[in-house]
């Protein structure tokens, strides 16, 4: 039997075979969830291609974070998939890699960065307040991080976002905890995804990671994030809220 077993689960941002919303889909399958998938615009229909190579082919629901009337029609339709919602997995993030990335912080415009931090730190309380109501004692909210502790080479405005969204889930423990609702995060090394690609000098973090991690790293194995992803979301941490689990061959923790 598997740690989720009987879980109804809504997996968001999944656009290809590497996303990590897509290893979390599958690990969580493969552990008894049954999982709704989700995505926006152009890249919704790549979504449901990739949805069939699922073990068991997701229904695959429209959700762009910023739009209001998506976020008030989810709860319904995913009652209508799934019966009901044990838990989601927040995988989103987005910044104009021409404008808030690659080294140009200084003199960033407003306009991108509050882009970046609406998509990529606000939407995990927006996106939890739309299911709120779904949400029973027992389940649980995940979120993806990347180490807001300290500045970045590249990572520039979407390292601010990642502090807010490290914070927001703090308060969003603080205020769904009464509910017996949980929302951790997890923070994991440079994975090679769409997200980390379009980031202009990213590469420049991935190739210290591997040699200063004492576990080491590979930036192409997406599967010990989904592992700990789908843990956070079972019944295995009842007592944890407003953690962040590092997965990143413990990296963190060293200081050269
Ligand atoms: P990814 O495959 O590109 O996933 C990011 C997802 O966010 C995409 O599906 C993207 O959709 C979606 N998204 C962007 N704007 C959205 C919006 N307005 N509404 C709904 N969805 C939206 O890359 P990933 O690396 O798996 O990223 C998943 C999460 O992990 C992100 O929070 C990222 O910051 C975090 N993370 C990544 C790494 C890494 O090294 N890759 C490390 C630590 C944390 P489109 O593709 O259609 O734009």
């Amino acid at each position: 039997m598997g740690i989720l077993e009987g879980k109804k689960l809504l997996v968001t941002g999944v656009t290809m075979d590497n996303s990590i919303g897509f290893a979390a889909a599958r690990a969580a399958q493969e552990q008894g969830a049954d999982v709704v998938i989700s995505n926006f615009g152009r890249a919704l229909g790549i979504t449901r291609r990739i949805a069939k190579r699922l073990p068991t082919e997701a229904d695959v629901l429209e959700l762009d974070v910023t739009d209001e009337q998506h976020l008030a029609d989810l709860p319904g339709r995913i009652e209508e998939s799934l019966g009901g919602l044990d838990g989601v997995f927040h995988s989103i993030a987005f910044g104009n890699p021409e404008t808030i990335l690659g080294g140009r912080f200084v003199g960033a415009p407003w306009d991108d960065v509050s882009q970046a931090l609406q998509v990529s730190a606000y939407s995990l309380m927006s996106l939890t307040n739309a299911v709120r109501p779904m949400l029973g004692q027992g389940s649980g909210v995940v979120g993806m991080t990347f180490d807001a502790t300290v500045a970045w080479p590249a990572y520039d405005w979407m390292g601010v976002a990642k502090a807010g969204l490290e914070s927001c889930a703090r308060y969003l423990a603080r205020d769904l905890g009464p509910d017996g609702v949980r929302v951790n995060l997890v923070s994991a090394g440079p994975l090679k995804t769409l997200a980390a690609k379009a980031i202009p000098g990213f590469e420049e973090i991935e190739n210290v990671w591997n040699d200063r991690a004492p576990l080491g790293w590979d930036e192409k194995d997406n599967e010990p994030t989904a592992r700990a992803v789908i843990a956070l979301l079972s019944d295995f941490f009842p007592a944890t809220t407003g953690e962040i689990v590092h997965v990143d061959g413990g990296y963190h923790a060293m200081g050269v």
